[in-house]
């Protein structure tokens, strides 16, 4: 399954989503966002993660049409997630969202839509609206991001569909074990953000160790580990050489024990905002 960089998932839906991709948050447009999008295309990535209020989709749709045109990679063989921003979460501005990122992107459908945060009293409308773009064919598959238990339950109590796709923060300080088995148990695909912690993993003694004893990189094994839970993940470089990197974990496998031992490393602590509390 899980054997190489274009290895996949198949959501409840019966759409096979990559394992690995690249994401491209805080990633500003210009050619450092072009040339890593299309230089992870060239490497054998197909699923790029970016989102409305990342401010990027023109540059990630230039790098998609240029890595079609000089890599002869076709449409199809790509996975394109984008997200719905708090302030256009309600039925008809979520439809008209999604269309200004087909349209910023330049495609005319994405693998993947989510709705960025579950922000009170609106995101039951946004999902009704992803909901009717599914239904009529526009979109591959929809989902969530950032939400807990109680949010899932919401929209499952109340939706026709239910979401394919829940990403939200995962890493080895925090390793959400109640909605990872949630989503575990109901067929909802657990896909990592921030996967290497923003960069704040890499001095830790146990990940070290087993570093030196896999002759892998910190990064590597936390990518593995993510892999071996059966989380989706997204790490984000523009750096040719991490990209490379961070894609090169198909190689070896972590044992039971030490998949274990990292995991052991939670402090529930987030980098980013609690869904539970967010004010934006
Ligand atoms: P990340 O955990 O992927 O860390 C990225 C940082 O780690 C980079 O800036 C880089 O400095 C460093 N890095 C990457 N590879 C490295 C390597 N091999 N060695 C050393 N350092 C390395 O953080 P992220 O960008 O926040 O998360 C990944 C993606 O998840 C984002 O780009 C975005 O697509 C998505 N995301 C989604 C949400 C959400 O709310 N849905 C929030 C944050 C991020």
């Amino acid at each position: 399954m899980t054997n190489n960089l274009q290895a996949t998932t198949t959501l409840s839906n019966g759409v096979n989503m990559p394992w690995f991709g690249l994401g491209v948050f805080k990633v500003e447009e210009g050619p450092e966002l072009v040339n890593a999008v299309k230089f992870a295309i060239k490497q054998g990535y197909r699923s790029i993660d970016t989102a409305a209020i990342y401010g990027n989709e023109e540059g990630v749709g230039q790098a998609i049409q240029e890595a079609i045109n000089e890599y002869g990679i076709t449409r199809d063989e790509l996975f394109i997630t984008s997200k719905v921003w708090n302030s256009d979460l309600g039925y008809e501005s979520t439809i008209a969202a999604y269309e200004t990122s087909l349209e910023k992107l330049g495609l005319d459908y994405l693998d993947l839509y989510l709705v960025h945060w579950p922000v009170e009293d609106k995101y039951l409308e946004a999902w009704r609206a992803l909901e009717t773009l599914y239904s009529e064919g526009r979109v591959r598959a929809i989902g969530v991001s950032n939400f807990q238990v109680h949010h899932l339950e919401k929209v499952m109590k109340n939706a026709k569909t239910k979401p394919m796709v829940n990403q939200v923060e995962y890493h080895p300080r925090l390793t959400q074990a109640e909605v990872k088995t949630f989503c575990d148990n109901n067929g909802i695909q657990f896909e990592a953000w921030s996967p290497l912690m923003q960069g704040q993993l890499f001095d830790n003694p146990l990940l070290k160790e087993l570093a030196n004893k896999y002759n892998k990189t910190i990064a590597q094994i936390i990518l593995r580990w993510d892999l071996q839970n059966g989380v989706v993940t997204i790490p984000k470089s523009t750096k040719e050489r991490r990209i490379i990197e961070n894609s090169t974990i198909f190689d070896f496998e972590l044992t039971a024990e030490d998949m274990d031992r990292i995991t052991s490393l939670n402090e529930n602590h987030r980098v980013g905002p609690d869904p539970d509390n967010i004010d934006f």
